[in-house]
This record gives structure tokens, C-alpha cells and sequence, in this order.
């Protein structure tokens, strides 16, 4: 018998003896980092309120009960029974019975309500039927995206648990070594922006965090290769940790299944959804620009499949001698700083991935207080001496006026946006603005990803700002879906319609003029000298975005992503720069998060930066707070312990 086998089997008598005599456990096995207690008695054991607690502290594991097959009710019987129990102000939309697991998935749209005070909806629902629910919410707005990704889960269900089986045993194996050390490697994003990867490494443990390409530079990708990496094999690395979906931290993860990873991923589980989105349409974009893409679609659904959701807080065993806690970034929907807790007290490292310090409209700002801290990996995009952000309220304010100036004359504003973070932004600036008057009611067009993208952020609320996650609560003060929103789902049709009326405001796809249908509304809009271009984000060098601020008027114009038929456009509207609608915290926020944060560290490595701003940052932090900072290269290693 294998350790973990005996460690389960141990377990099993410490439970069987722990709970009341009239209650069976039949067995006592691992999912991914959660113990699993099957019973024959789950309606007794859910009676028992306290019980499940009980056990959690003792064995000092997540634990998750459920009902024993063959103890199993109908599900025709239980499906009358738990529509009688849950309210029906829930909404519940579905519900799905696994007669292999016992589980019931419930699809509600108030989630709240299904689960009751403390859980009391929940507790009766196992009461009186014995499978064991787990709910989720429905979507307010219809995502493809969440369907699609549940879907398949649903249909992946048993591969999917035999890998939780397989991981949980990875997790809770027996630890080989009895020396000591805490290492991190770089494998890209050092002294650069993109290409995010590092490995963190002990005696016992490989985990990669991040795995992204570089925007601008596609054959840039991280040093993979690497002994550390996958040198050794892909069974090298134990898990896949990711910040949060963009593609220069995430979107290369799906080649790592293609080496022959077959490991977890953990992130939050609205990171695995726009990690999937915006997966999917890096290979769409590759094969559209008739690049051939380093791996396939089959590829994104393994990462799906193979990810272990965890929500901020949770704190998870992930290897014998590394816990892991996401904590919010504040930087798009689901992002997380990744703390990490290795050995017994030995040393504890927060990668902070991309982050905004302050609230935004959309979110709480970073968290900056862990238990314990000794390293931290810190981006530095906005590190450089002079990387100051116009302060938000000034930003929204000249927006306000470009949009009034704009509509004066009979014009459009038409914003090139980012699908995933800065379009929510801007839609509840203009939400806001107009119910207060301050700017006119006119159509406001979403076209491109953005749709789908603010339908995902709609889908996990708890993830959003107190303000906007309660408004999202009540549906019908759910500001995405305020009337002005129009989603361009007629394509050229519906452009031509919107650009022969009257004035109004277009939020298109991609947000540095690099493709998409932006390309289509510059030349519906473009010729109009009364409309306004209106960048409300960074332009990077090299982009047409960049080339039209800096004073470029002849485009280049043809099939979609502008490199076709050799025709120019004439740009004849005006152009307008608003800054200060960043994801990223500036200098100043950078400095205020470590000068704030609890504990402060004793290392800080200055990450995810040009050249310049990760040695300015790092100085800087060195002489203001007196404590060892680094700005490392590409590939280099670090010794903690
Ligand atoms: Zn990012």
C-alpha cells in the first residue's frame, strides 16, 4: 500500500470514529486539494450541522461530503422535492443530477437564495434528498462563453474527476527530501513587458506561475526549456498557478498540455473563462494574420479541463510543502496576487502579477496584507520616474467634455477599447453620466469581443467592486444591461445603420487599432469631421493606435485587419487622448503598495517592466524603504533558503 493509501486509510478510522454510530462512511478519497468523505448516511450527516467543521480543523483539510451511490434517491423524486425547498424569487434555471458523484449542479439566478443563511437552504436540500448541491449562477447577461466552458465541463465530468483523483494523490504525496531551499527562476518578463513565467522551486515542488507571450514580438516566448522548466520533462512542474487571463501572462499555458503537461492549473474561475475567451481568439488572430499557432483549440480545452478553480482567501495545499492564496489584484475581473506559503513556517512569496492599487470603478483595489511575506515579485509597467497617471476623476471629466463637444456638433465617439477591464470602466463612467445628466442620452454601440466580455464580468458579480456587484444583484439596476447599450451583433449591416444616424458613442474591438471592427467603423466614421476618435488606453509603439496619435491621418484600409486591398482612408475626424483609464497602478501606486503593505517584505524583484522602469522602481523602493530589491534578467535564479 502506497503512503497516500494508508495516510487515506488512517483517515477513514479517524472519521468513522469522529462521527455518531448510525452514520457509515464508505469511503475516504482525495479531489484535487479537497478531501472527499463518501457516506451512506448523508442526510443524518447533514443533520449534524457542526460535524463537517469538526473534521476540517482535525485533519486539517477542505472536506466535501457526499452521498454514497447506492444511498441515492431518484432523481424524478429529488428533482420535486428541491424545487418545493428553494424559494421560488431564486430563479432557478437548472438543475443537473451526477449519479456518479451524487452532486445536483444548480443554475439559479440568485444564487443566494438557493444556498439560504449560512447555508440553511443547502443544508435542507441534503436533509431531505441526500445528493449534495452545488450551485452556480446564471448568467444575467447569456454568455457563449460561460455555456460553452460549463458545458464541456459537464461533459468532461468523469475524465475530470479521475485528474482531480490523480492530482489530489500528486498533492498529498509523501515528501521525499530532507533538505531546504526556496529558489525562483525567471523565464521571461525581466526587463520587458510580456512573456510572464517564473518557477518556483523547493527540494519536493516545481510550480510554474504564468506562462504569456510577448504583444509585438509572437516568436518571443518564455525560456520553457530550461532544466527547471520543462528541460527536465513536462512532468517536471507539479502545477500551473496563473494571476490572471491576459494573454502575456496566460497565453501560452495551452502549449504546455501540447509538451505533455497533465497537471492543474489554478486560478479564479473567472480567470479560466477569459483565459479561454481570449485563448480561443489569440488563434483565431494568428491564423487570420497567416501565422501558424504554436497549438490548436483541443489545447485550450485541456487548460480548461485540467484548471482547479479557488476563490480569493482559500488557502490550498497544492504539494506536500507549498500552500497557496489568491488575493484580489485589482487589475481585471478575477485577478489575484498568488501567495505562496512553503514548508512549515519555513518562507513565504506573493507574486503580485499585474496590479491597481487604488479602486477603480470596476474594482477593490489590491489587497497588500498577508500573514507573512518575505519576497515579493513585483510588476513594475508603470515603475519609470515619470510613469504618473492622470487621476481618474480628471480622466472621466475630459471624457465627459469630448463626448458634449462632440454631440454638439451632430458627431460620433468612436472608442477603441479593450474587450476584457477598460471597456466595463468606461461603460459605467457613461452609464453614470447620463442618468445624472451630464451628458446627453444617445445609443451607446459595443462591438467586437466587448459584449461577450462584460456577459462573463456580469456572471461572477462577487469579483466586482461592492457598489457594482450589488447593483448587479438587483437585476434591474444591473448597469450593463441599461438601455443605452446596444450590442452590434447584425455586423456590417447594423454598422452601415448606425453610421447613417445620429449622433452616439462606439466602443469597438481592438483597442491599439490593431484589427477587428474598429478597421469598419474608422471608415464609416472617419471621413466625418464632426465625430472624435478617443483613445482611452495605452498605445503601444508600432501599433496604428500609436501611429494615428502621433499625427498619422492615411490609413490603411481593406479586409480585416487593415493589410489588404492597399487602399487608404483619409481620416478627417478629430482626434482626442484620454488617459488615465489604466489597469495598472503608476508609479505612485506602486510605492504606495509597498509602503502600505503588512508585513513589509525583506526582497522585492522588480518584474514586467522596460529596461528602465524596473531599475527606477527598484532604487527607488531600495533607498525610501531600506530593503533589498533586485531587477533581475531573463533566466536568472534566486536562492531564498
Ligand atoms: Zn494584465
Amino acid at each position: 500500500m502506497s503512503a497516500v493509501e494508508k495516510r487515506l486509510e488512517e483517515m477513514k478510522a479517524e472519521i468513522t470514529n469522529e462521527v455518531p454510530n448510525d452514520i457509515t462512511i464508505t469511503q475516504v478519497t482525495y479531489e484535487g486539494p479537497e478531501l472527499v468523505i463518501y457516506t451512506r448516511d448523508p442526510k443524518k450527516f447533514a443533520q449534524n450541522g457542526d460535524l463537517i467543521r469538526r473534521l476540517a480543523s482535525q485533519l486539517r483539510k477542505r472536506i466535501t461530503v457526499r452521498p454514497d451511490p447506492a444511498a441515492l434517491s431518484s432523481p424524478k423524486a429529488a428533482r420535486k422535492e428541491i424545487t418545493s425547498i428553494i424559494p421560488e424569487e431564486a430563479g432557478v434555471t437548472g438543475l443537473d443530477f451526477h449519479h456518479d458523484t451524487g452532486e445536483v449542479v444548480i443554475e439559479a439566478e440568485k444564487p443566494g437564495m438557493v444556498i439560504g443563511k449560512h447555508g440553511a437552504t443547502l443544508r435542507e436540500i441534503t436533509q431531505k434528498v441526500g445528493w449534495t448541491p452545488e450551485v452556480v449562477r446564471t448568467p444575467p447577461i447569456e454568455s457563449s462563453t460561460v455555456q460553452n466552458v460549463r458545458n464541456f465541463l459537464k461533459q468532461e465530468r468523469e475524465e475530470r474527476r479521475d485528474i482531480l483523483e490523480r492530482v489530489g494523490r500528486q498533492i498529498h504525496r509523501e515528501e521525499m527530501s530532507d533538505d531546504e531551499y526556496v529558489r525562483i527562476t525567471t523565464l521571461g518578463c525581466c526587463r520587458e513587458v510580456g512573456r510572464a513565467a517564473f518557477i518556483l522551486s523547493t527540494p519536493e515542488t516545481r510550480v510554474l506561475i504564468d506562462c504569456g507571450d510577448k504583444p509585438g514580438a509572437e516568436g518571443e516566448v518564455p525560456y520553457l526549456q530550461v532544466p527547471e522548466a520543462l528541460g527536465a520533462g513536462a512532468s517536471n512542474i507539479d502545477a500551473v498557478v496563473l494571476t490572471h487571463a491576459h494573454l502575456d501572462h496566460s497565453a501560452l499555458i495551452p502549449l504546455l498540455f501540447k509538451y505533455g503537461y497533465d497537471g492543474p492549473i489554478y486560478t479564479t474561475e473567472p480567470s479560466r473563462d477569459l483565459m479561454g475567451l481570449l485563448q480561443l481568439d489569440y488563434l483565431d488572430v494568428a491564423a487570420k494574420e497567416g501565422r501558424t499557432p504554436p497549438y490548436d483549440s483541443e489545447m485550450v480545452r485541456e487548460a480548461i479541463k485540467h484548471t482547479i478553480p479557488l476563490e480569493y482567501g482559500d488557502v490550498t495545499d497544492i504539494a506536500p510543502d507549498i500552500k497557496l492564496t489568491l488575493h484580489n489584484a485589482g487589475h481585471i475581473l478575477g485577478s489575484s496576487i498568488c501567495h505562496f506559503h512553503i514548508g512549515d513556517g519555513l518562507y513565504n512569496v506573493a507574486f503580485s502579477g499585474d496590479i491597481h492599487y487604488d479602486d477603480t470603478r470596476l474594482f477593490n483595489g489590491a489587497v497588500n496584507d498577508f500573514p507573512r511575506v518575505e519576497t515579493l515579485v513585483l510588476e513594475s509597467t508603470y515603475g519609470g520616474r515619470n510613469d504618473y497617471q492622470t487621476d481618474q476623476k480628471d480622466s472621466e471629466r475630459k471624457l465627459k467634455r469630448v463626448i458634449n463637444d462632440t454631440i454638439d456638433e451632430d458627431g460620433k465617439v468612436l472608442i477603441p477599447a479593450f474587450a476584457v477591464g477598460r471597456s466595463q470602466e468606461i461603460m459605467l463612467v457613461l452609464e453614470e453620466a447620463m442618468r445624472e445628466g451630464e451628458i446627453p442620452e444617445v445609443p451607446i454601440h459595443l462591438d467586437g469581443m466587448i459584449w461577450e466580455a462584460t456577459a462573463i464580468h456580469s456572471t461572477y458579480p462577487e469579483y466586482l467592486r461592492d457598489g457594482v456587484r450589488d447593483r448587479i444583484f438587483h437585476e434591474d439596476e444591473n448597469p450593463f444591461l441599461a438601455d443605452q447599450f446596444n450590442h452590434i451583433d447584425g455586423g456590417e449591416e447594423e454598422r452601415q445603420d448606425v453610421a447613417d444616424g445620429g449622433p452616439c458613442i462606439i466602443l469597438s474591438t481592438s483597442g491599439m487599432i490593431e484589427g477587428g471592427p474598429i478597421f469598419s467603423w474608422l471608415e464609416h466614421v472617419g471621413p466625418d469631421p464632426n465625430s472624435t476618435l478617443t483613445f482611452v488606453g495605452y498605445q503601444a509603439q508600432g501599433t496604428l493606435g500609436r501611429r494615428i496619435q502621433n499625427g498619422w491621418d492615411e490609413i490603411p484600409i481593406g479586409n480585416d485587419n487593415g493589410r489588404g486591398r492597399g487602399d487608404t482612408l483619409t481620416l478627417r475626424m478629430n482626434v482626442e487622448v484620454v488617459d488615465g483609464f489604466s489597469g495598472h497602478a503608476d508609479r505612485q501606486g506602486l510605492e504606495n503598495f509597498v509602503k502600505t503593505m503588512n508585513p513589509r517584505p525583506e526582497k522585492i524583484l522588480c518584474v514586467h517592466g522596460d529596461e528602465s522602469s524596473v531599475q527606477d522602481l527598484s532604487s527607488s523602493l531600495y533607498h525610501d524603504f531600506n530593503m533589498r530589491t533586485f531587477a533581475p534578467k531573463n533566466l536568472e535564479t534566486f536562492r531564498f533558503v
